[in-house]
């Protein structure tokens, strides 16, 4: 297995490059691997092992990690977001949708 170092520089020309996504997920599933290829380092999760599917923007595809990849992908993600400072949290908009009209009751 690569080392702690040589996974971090794999996972961050990934994701200078896009070919990882640079945005946190929205929903992370864990579960048990059936031979998936790492998103991360490339190679296979060891089926019976945990895999973590990552679902965000890049929706229906999904971005599959070895748990130690998805750790260091999302540390890595964190200092790729300030770096760009992109203030995602920040800078969301509340879209509040107001409405003017009360809510239509049907009468019973
Ligand atoms: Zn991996």
């Amino acid at each position: 297995m690569a080392s702690e170092e040589s996974l971090r520089l794999l996972i961050q020309n990934k994701l200078a490059s896009g070919v990882l996504p640079g945005h946190d997920c929205t929903k992370v599933f864990g579960g048990v691997s059936n031979g998936e290829t790492c998103d991360g380092c490339g190679e296979v999760i060891a089926k019976n092992h945990l895999v973590m599917d990552c679902i965000g923007e890049h929706y229906p595809k999904t971005i599959q990690f070895h748990v130690r990849c998805f750790y260091i992908w999302d540390w890595l993600l964190q200092s790729y977001l300030a770096s760009h400072s992109i203030r995602a949290a920040s800078r969301h908009r509340r879209r509040h949708r107001v409405s003017n009209s009360p809510r239509q009751v049907p009468a019973a």
